[in-house]
């Protein structure tokens, strides 16, 4: 190596070689000659290290700089062991990143055999990654969407509000564009969020279906029913039928009722359904309508009616549609009344809970099995058919109770017994709730 006007040869003179035995002081002390020529020597020697660590400096920065594709300088002590450090931290180094891209690798490949879309969202709810399905299916692009909230793409208020606030089931948005149905799901992963997206514009299309179905049907069954329950009623009133028809058609004229009332049911039901809003903001006086439901049941000429308890708070009043609310008391009231025999008691409760409202309506009659409760909402669902029959039930009732409380952000508890007795309560949310206004105070 030629380096600063030494040669290699000048260097190995005046430095210890590669093993380091050779003792340069020893040397300088029996070999220089005196005065000057000591000075000279002893400048020649510094200048020399100064030119040899200057020339091992230069090998090691360059092969720092090519060492993807060099081999380390072959260079002895100190400088041999640095260049051996930094070489097992650079081999160590790629080891690591040719993991990570092995891994990355992968991970990309089964992400795109994925049948969902999978987004990678940062803190800020930005998008960071994303795979080809959710590409497709949100009609993302790849160079330009990375850094965008992913709320300025999926412009839907029910899925801004899950955003702020992943929990739950996730929400279904439909994209406009391209109408389709997608459910979103957000899961938090750290210090992101990752969110799978799925293509459920079949299922939903299936489901409108199946309501438009339901709600035409029991449509076209009310006329029919309607003439048919007229005609039998006529007939039950006419003194000329002979007195062996009497009772075949009063049964028939309750079987029509029945049905006229399933049908009645099930069009309420598709009707709640149809709606996706919540229900209006009303004022209702909650106190007034439970004791006419409360009157209705005690007049009823079907059964014998139990004790009815009522405590009742005049001041609270509830936002939200009369007909909805009316539907889900006299629904729980008629069902306490139906299934509590006429020397038990049914107890009404109304009034605040916990910021909220509450509706609680209790019974002492034949209870529910545990196993029952968590099917007692789906439709047609009866714990003893032969006896919510008899008992003139159209198995739709608690499905009505449950989409009108949903319909104004509550929900349904139930709590039952066995042959001790069951606990309704529905649950109203503080934005629904209402002091009497005013007015009716002064007039009460
Ligand atoms: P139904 O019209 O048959 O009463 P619902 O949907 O109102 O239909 O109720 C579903 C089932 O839940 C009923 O068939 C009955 O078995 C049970 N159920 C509802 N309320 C009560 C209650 N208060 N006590 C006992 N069982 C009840």
């Amino acid at each position: 190596m030629k380096c600063a006007g030494f040669s290699n040869n000048d260097i190995s003179v005046l430095f210890p070689d590669k093993t380091g035995t050779r003792d340069f002081a020893h040397e300088q002390n029996t070999k220089a000659p005196e005065g000057a020529m000591a000075g000279g020597a002893t400048g020649l020697a510094v200048g020399g290290i100064l030119g040899w660590q200057y020339a091992n400096l230069f090998r090691l920065q360059s092969w720092l700089r090519h060492r993807a594709h060099e081999d380390p300088p072959d260079i002895g002590g100190v400088w041999g062991e640095v260049i051996a450090i930094i070489s097992r931290i650079y081999r160590r180094k790629q080891f690591h990143k040719r993991r990570v891209m092995q891994q990355f690798r992968e991970f990309r490949r089964l992400s795109a055999a994925l049948p969902d879309g999978v987004v990678l969202l940062s803190a800020g709810r930005e998008i960071r990654w994303f795979n080809r399905t959710a590409a497709d299916l949100l009609g993302l692009r790849r160079k330009v969407d990375i850094g965008i909230p992913i709320a300025n793409l999926v412009r839907d208020p029910e899925f801004a509000a899950y955003l702020a606030k992943p929990a739950g089931n996730g929400v279904v948005v439909h994209m406009r564009g391209r109408d389709a149905w997608l459910a979103l799901f957000v899961i938090p992963a750290g210090d992101q969020y990752l969110m799978l997206v799925r293509d459920v514009t079949r299922e939903v299309r299936l489901e409108q279906m199946r309501k438009d179905f339901v709600a035409n049907a029991s449509h076209e069954l009310r006329s029919p029913l309607t003439v048919i329950s007229g005609y039998l009623d006529e007939l039950v009133e006419d003194d000329d039928i002979a007195p062996e028809w009497r009772e075949p058609l009063l049964d028939m004229r309750r079987q029509a009722q029945r049905m006229r009332e399933i049908v009645e049911d099930l069009l309420e039901l598709s009707r709640l359904e149809a709606t996706a809003d919540e229900a209006p903001m009303a004022p209702v006086d909650m106190p007034a309508l439970l004791e006419r439901i409360v009157r209705e049941a005690r007049a009823s000429p079907a059964d014998s009616p139990p004790r009815f308890e009522l405590h009742l708070d005049p001041g609270c009043w509830l936002r939200g549609s009369e007909t909805e609310l009316y539907s889900i008391a006299s629904n729980l009231v008629s069902n306490a009344v139906k299934y509590t025999p006429a020397e038990g008691t049914v107890t009404l409760r109304w009034g605040r809970e916990g910021g909220g409202a509450r509706l609680v309506v209790q019974d002492t009659g034949i209870g529910i099995a545990p196993e029952h409760l968590p099917r007692l909402t789906e439709r047609f669902y009866r714990v003893d058919r032969a006896r919510a029959r008899a008992k003139g039930g159209s198995g739709l009732g608690l499905s009505i109770v449950k989409h009108g409380l949903q319909r104004h952000g509550g929900r349904l508890e139930i709590a039952s017994e066995e042959g001790q007795g069951s606990t309704f309560t529905a649950q109203f949310p503080a934005r629904r709730v209402l002091a009497r206004p005013a007015a009716v105070t002064k007039v009460s």
